[in-house]
């Protein structure tokens, strides 16, 4: 039986190494490895979550191997709700990126999609290079929400996916996105 009032597929792309597997692996198995994560891409995680009274099971499919600009198939975008996009607080390189990161979802997805920019590794104050007020400056650019977190420190993860959830909710509500 069906338990929840909405399926919701997530995308979770970005430069490699950003921590994106790493991310999803805390948020569905609270678990957090100090090396790279090769395993997941394959496939996709579940996890049920209520959100503003209202039941949702997330399909969160991460990304392996495949993240250099166009590698991405039609496919993995293909019935997207929303799209989680990741860079790392510690490399400006990431960071430019994310707007690249955003022109292959405008190609892909020409419906509106929920999006959510995220700051990851924001746990080392002396090696972060992006400012917090850098992140909102491009989010608001891009007129999404963001979010900093940490996989290792488990910060901000939970919220990330509520955040990703609400902004689906909202995009739905305003009719750009049916399903
Ligand atoms: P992906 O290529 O984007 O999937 O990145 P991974 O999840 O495989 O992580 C790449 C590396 O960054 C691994 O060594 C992780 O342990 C590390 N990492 C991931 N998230 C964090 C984080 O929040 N903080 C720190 N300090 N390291 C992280
Ligand atoms: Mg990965």
């Amino acid at each position: 039986t069906n338990d929840y009032s909405h399926l919701f597929k997530l995308l979770i792309i970005g430069d490699s190494g950003v921590g994106k597997s790493s991310l999803l692996v805390r948020y569905t198995d609270d678990t957090f490895s100090g090396s790279y994560i090769t395993t997941i891409g394959v496939d996709f995680k579940i996890k049920t979550i209520e959100v503003n009274g209202v039941r949702v099971k997330l399909q969160i499919w991460d990304t392996a191997g495949q993240e250099r600009f166009r590698t991405i198939t039609a496919t993995y975008y293909r019935g997207a709700h929303g799209i989680i996009v990741v860079y790392d607080v510690n490399s400006a390189g990431t960071f430019l990126n994310v707007k690249r990161w955003f022109e292959e979802i405008q190609q892909h997805c020409p419906t509106a999609v929920a999006k959510v920019i995220v700051g990851n590794k924001n746990d080392c104050p002396e090696t972060k290079v992006i400012s917090t007020p850098d992140l909102k400056t491009v989010a608001d650019e891009f007129n999404v929400p963001f979010v900093e977190t940490s996989a290792k420190d488990n910060v901000n993860v939970d919220l990330l996916f509520n955040l990703i959830t609400e902004e689906i909710l909202k995009t739905k509500r305003s009719g750009g996105q049916s399903g």
